[in-house]
């Protein structure tokens, strides 16, 4: 069986916290790959403010491509509506019966695991992988493997802001995204 790690999100833009946390979690659980997996709607976030899902896949597959062990994976944009994860599960393990997934969350994210849709079926079909994120605490009554990785407290939220504001995104975006921004004229350039 091949060992995958999805790391869902709504990567608007995707930045270096990302990266580093989704290769602390390649390395330390010894993954064949992880698949950065761009939602569409998603469930807890206002859309309208979202850039659009096209915009956020180039500069997925931008940040992706040159780096070993980090894949794309779009089945999210392949349908409409809310997009649950168990949802998305159910259809990849169908998909790729080869595989066993590893679902990637930020430490932000493991006190609302309670909340998920179908939560009790969605543990039974996937590994929780929590990593550490500065400000966060990482209890749960559900089985989630912590990953330690170091704090680097960027967002996404703060990068639009930056670029809003016109100040520097050096060692926070990596180039490829920056020029993809630039050319495109998102947030605000
Ligand atoms: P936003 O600021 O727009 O909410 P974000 O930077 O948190 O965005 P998302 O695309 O929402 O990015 O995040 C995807 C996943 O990555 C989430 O599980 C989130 O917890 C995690 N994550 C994002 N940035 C970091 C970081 N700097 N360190 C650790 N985890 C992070």
């Amino acid at each position: 069986m091949r060992k995958i790690g999805i790391f869902g999100g709504t990567f608007d833009p995707p930045h270096f916290g990302h990266l580093l946390m989704a290769s602390e979690v390649l390395h330390s659980l010894h993954l064949h790959e992880i698949w950065f997996m761009p939602n569409q709607n998603p469930p807890h976030k206002d859309s309208d403010d979202t850039t659009d899902s096209i915009h956020r896949l180039h500069m997925l597959q931008l940040c992706t491509e040159k780096r070993p062990g980090f894949k794309v994976q779009s089945i999210e944009f392949e349908r409409n509506g809310p997009s649950y994860t168990y949802d998305t599960i159910i259809l990849l393990k169908n998909q790729f019966p080869d595989c066993t997934f590893y679902f990637i969350i930020g430490a932000d994210m493991i006190e609302f695991l309670p909340k998920w849709h179908k939560i009790d079926q969605l543990i039974e079909l996937v590994q929780f992988v929590g990593v550490k994120r500065a400000g966060f605490e990482s209890d749960t009554e559900y089985p989630v493997i912590e990953v330690d990785a170091p704090l680097f407290e960027v967002s996404s939220t703060m990068l639009r802001e930056r670029i809003r504001l016109g100040r520097s995104t050096d060692y926070l975006l990596p180039d490829e995204v920056r020029g993809y921004i630039e050319e495109n004229h998102l947030y605000g350039t």
